[in-house]
C-alpha cells in the first residue's frame, strides 16, 4: 500500500500488506514466544521495558518526524506523542514488580490469588494517534506478561513499525511485540477469529468496534474498545469567558479535529452566547494551520481526500459563523469551522474534522440535558467558578473523561475510556494492567 503524506500528498513509500496467512505466522511466533516472556523474573521484564522506553526517547526526534510526514500531525504534538509512548512504558515498566495478589482469610486452609497474563493480545490501531494508542496497549499487555501483535491503521503504518526496530534494538525477545500492517477486514479480523489471541483491543469507529464486539463474544474473547465522542465543552455564565472562548479551538480543532475526545459541541449559556461568540471568532481566525513541520503550526491537515470530502459533507445544511484559514493546493486541508445552526446530523455524529456547533442552553439542567443526549459518552469540559456546579455537573454528564476549566483528556496515570457506545473498559493508569490479566485464585488445604 502506498503511505501518502497528506500535507503535501506525496506518496513517502509503500508498506505489503500482509495476508491472513501472515497474520497466522505472526500469532504462532506470538504464541511461542508467550511462556518464556511470562515466566521472565519480574525486575527482567521490567528491565527490558525501560531499556525500550529509553530507545524511543533516544529516536523520539525521528519519531516525531515521521508522525508528521505519515499523519500531517504538527511536530509540537508528535513529539508529545512520542514522548507519551516513553512515558506510557516507563509507568508500565514499575509494574511487573508490583503486580500483587491477595490472600484471603478461609475456614481450613490458604488461599491466594494470581494476576496470570492471558497469552497473545491483539492490539488494532486507528489512524488519528498511530503512537499514543500503540503504545497504551503494549506497555501494560507486555508488562503483564503477555506476548502482542499490533495491527496498524492502512493508512498510518511507520511509527508502529519503528516502534517494532525500537523493541527489538531494546532486547524484547524475539515474537513479543510484533507489527503486522495490513488491512482491517484480513489481519484486524484474524485477531477476531484466531483462538491463540486471547484478548482483542480494539480504537477506532463505533461501527467497526461493534463487530469486534460480536467476533469476539463468539470466543468470550476479552475485549477493550475505545471508540467514537461527541463530546461537549459547556460554558456557563460566570466562567473565564476569555479564557474559555481562547482555549475552546484547542479542545475541538487539535489534530485538525481528528480526536476521539474533540469537544464538538460547544453549549453556552444563553446570557453570554453573543459575548462568547465575539471573544471566540479571534481565536479560531488566528489559529495556524499550515506545514505540520514547521514549529509554528497549530493545525496540520486532514489524512485523506476521502476524509476531508466526508468532513465537508456536514456542512451542507449547516450555517457557518465562523471559517479560519487553510493553505489552498496540495494536502487534504480544511479550515477550522464554527457553525451556529447545525443540521441534524452535525449536532448528532463524529465529525472527526475541525467543525464546531456552538448551542445555547438556559440553565445548569438544561445543559446537562443536551450534554448527554447523544449515544456517546467519552469526554468533555465544564467551565465554571462555582465549584458546587462543576462537581454536580461532572457527576452529572455521562462520560468517561470530564476536565474542568481545562480540555485535558489523557494523562497516563488516570482511567480513560468511555461510557454508552464509546467503548467498554479502560486503558491507562493503574488498573490497566488488570485489563490484561485473569485473576486465579488457588485454595491450599491445611487439613491433615
Ligand atoms: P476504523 O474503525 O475505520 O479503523 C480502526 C482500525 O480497525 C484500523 O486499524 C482498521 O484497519 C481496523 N479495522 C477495520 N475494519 C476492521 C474489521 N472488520 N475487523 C477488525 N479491524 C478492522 O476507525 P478509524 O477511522 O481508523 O479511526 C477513527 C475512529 O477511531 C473515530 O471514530 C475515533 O473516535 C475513534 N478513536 C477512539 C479513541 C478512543 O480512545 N476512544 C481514540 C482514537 C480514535
Amino acid at each position: 500500500m502506498q503511505v501518502i503524506d497528506p500535507a503535501t500528498e506525496d506518496v513517502i513509500t509503500d508498506v505489503p500488506l500482509a495476508t491472513e496467512e501472515e497474520a497466522d505466522t505472526a500469532i504462532a511466533k506470538a504464541r511461542k514466544a508467550f511462556p518464556a516472556w511470562r515466566d521472565t523474573a519480574p525486575g527482567d521484564r521490567a528491565r527490558l521495558l525501560r531499556r525500550f522506553a529509553e530507545a524511543v526517547d533516544g529516536d523520539l526526534e525521528n519519531l516525531a518526524r515521521l508522525e508528521v510526514r505519515n499523519s500531517g500531525h504538527t511536530i509540537g504534538n508528535a513529539r508529545w506523542e512520542a514522548g507519551n509512548v516513553r512515558d506510557v512504558l516507563h509507568y508500565y515498566a514499575a509494574a511487573p514488580e508490583r503486580l500483587l495478589g491477595q490472600q484471603i482469610p478461609v475456614a481450613g486452609g490458604l488461599d491466594v490469588t494470581f494476576h496470570e497474563p492471558l497469552g497473545v493480545v491483539g492490539l488494532i490501531v486507528p489512524w488519528n494517534f498511530p503512537m499514543p494508542i500503540a503504545g497504551w496497549g503494549l506497555a501494560p499487555a507486555l508488562a503483564a506478561g503477555n506476548t502482542v501483535v499490533l495491527k496498524p491503521a492502512e493508512l498510518t503504518p511507520l511509527t508502529a513499525l519503528r516502534l517494532a526496530e525500537l523493541a527489538r534494538d531494546a532486547g524484547i525477545p524475539e515474537g513479543v511485540f510484533q507489527v503486522v500492517a495490513g488491512a482491517g477486514p484480513v489481519v484486524g479480523q484474524r485477531f477476531v477469529t484466531h483462538p491463540d489471541v486471547r484478548k482483542v483491543v480494539f480504537t477506532g469507529s463505533t461501527a467497526v468496534g461493534k463487530q469486534v464486539m460480536a467476533g469476539c463474544a463468539e470466543q468470550v474473547k476479552r475485549v477493550t474498545l475505545e471508540l467514537g465522542g461527541k463530546s461537549a465543552n459547556i460554558v456557563f455564565a460566570d466562567a473565564d469567558l476569555e479564557k474559555a472562548a481562547a482555549t475552546a479551538p484547542y479542545g475541538v480543532f487539535d489534530n485538525a479535529g481528528q480526536d476521539c475526545c474533540a469537544r464538538s459541541r460547544i453549549l453556552v449559556q444563553d446570557t453570554v452566547y453573543d459575548r462568547f461568540l465575539e471573544l471566540l471568532e479571534p481565536a479560531v481566525r488566528n489559529l495556524v494551520v499550515g506545514d505540520p513541520g514547521d514549529e509554528k503550526s497549530e493545525m496540520g491537515p486532514l489524512i485523506s481526500a476521502e476524509h476531508r470530502e466526508k468532513v465537508a459533507s456536514y456542512l451542507d445544511d449547516a450555517e457557518v459563523a465562523i471559517r479560519g484559514s487553510a493553505p489552498d493546493g496540495p494536502g487534504f486541508w480544511f479550515p477550522p469551522t464554527v457553525v451556529t445552526k447545525p443540521g441534524e446530523r452535525l449536532l448528532t455524529e463524529e465529525v472527526f474534522g475541525p467543525v464546531v456547533a456552538v448551542v445555547p442552553f438556559r440553565d445548569e439542567a438544561d445543559a446537562v440535558r443536551i450534554a448527554n443526549d447523544t449515544t456517546f459518552g467519552l469526554s468533555g469540559s465544564i467551565w465554571t467558578r462555582d465549584v458546587g456546579r462543576a462537581l454536580r455537573v461532572s457527576r452529572a454528564v455521562e462520560a468517561g473523561n470530564l476536565s474542568v476549566n481545562s480540555h485535558s483528556s489523557v494523562r497516563y496515570w488516570t482511567p480513560f475510556g468511555g461510557f454508552k457506545q464509546s467503548g467498554l473498559g479502560r486503558e491507562l493508569g493503574p488498573d490497566a494492567l488488570h485489563a490484561f490479566t485473569d485473576v486465579k485464585n488457588v485454595f491450599i488445604s491445611t487439613e491433615e
